[in-house]
């Protein structure tokens, strides 16, 4: 969905859809599962800079609910998390900051972002907050065994060979200092 200034300069545009997944490219991150839900509200702000210095901002306010797939931080298996944020951001158009000049707006609770040329996309907007929302390390428990560093297998769901084959020397003494730190 896009926002046009000029449009935007007729009226506030309300907006609530259901993004399938693909909508949106998370990259490796993340993966979206069943429909990402978004409304709320974009409408123009003017910053008067100075008598013939007017810039345009775009004020977008709304929230987001959808269900993603992220990868375990030890096993990488797939992890479902629910998420859902709002947001309050401003975006001014890529031009208006070339220049040192003093901020009008000084609200520290909104965020300040940029948009191309005259219109700001709202896949764009979204990629963002949900990257943002994402939890910085996902396990798909607390007490996820992770891969085994020998031989690849997932130590949750395979008791491989490797731990009971007769351990290398330099793996014990490994452990033995690794025990001594944790004591
Ligand atoms: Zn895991
Ligand atoms: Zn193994």
């Amino acid at each position: 969905m896009e926002f046009k200034v000029s449009e935007l300069e007729q009226e506030p545009i309300e907006f609530d859809l259901g993004l399938a997944p693909g909508a949106i490219d998370f990259g490796g991150e993340a993966e979206q599962s069943g429909d990402l839900a978004s409304s709320g509200l974009a409408e123009v702000l003017h910053e008067h800079r100075g008598p013939k210095d007017i810039v345009a901002d775009i004020r977008l306010r709304g929230r987001f609910v959808g269900r993603f797939q992220v990868p375990c931080a030890r096993c990488v298996e797939p992890v479902e998390i629910p998420l859902a944020a709002e947001f309050d951001l401003i975006f001014r158009p890529v031009a208006a900051d070339c220049e040192a000049t003093e901020r009008s707006i000084t609200a520290p609770e909104t965020e300040i972002g940029y948009y191309q040329k005259d219109s700001l996309f709202l896949e764009d907007v979204l990629r963002e907050q949900v990257l943002l929302a994402l939890p910085v390390k996902t396990l798909c428990k607390p007490d996820c065994k992770g891969l085994c560093p020998r031989c690849g297998e997932n130590r949750n769901s395979t008791a491989c060979a490797c731990e009971e084959g007769p351990s290398d020397p330099r793996w014990e003494a490994l452990a033995g200092l690794r025990n001594r730190i944790k004591s």
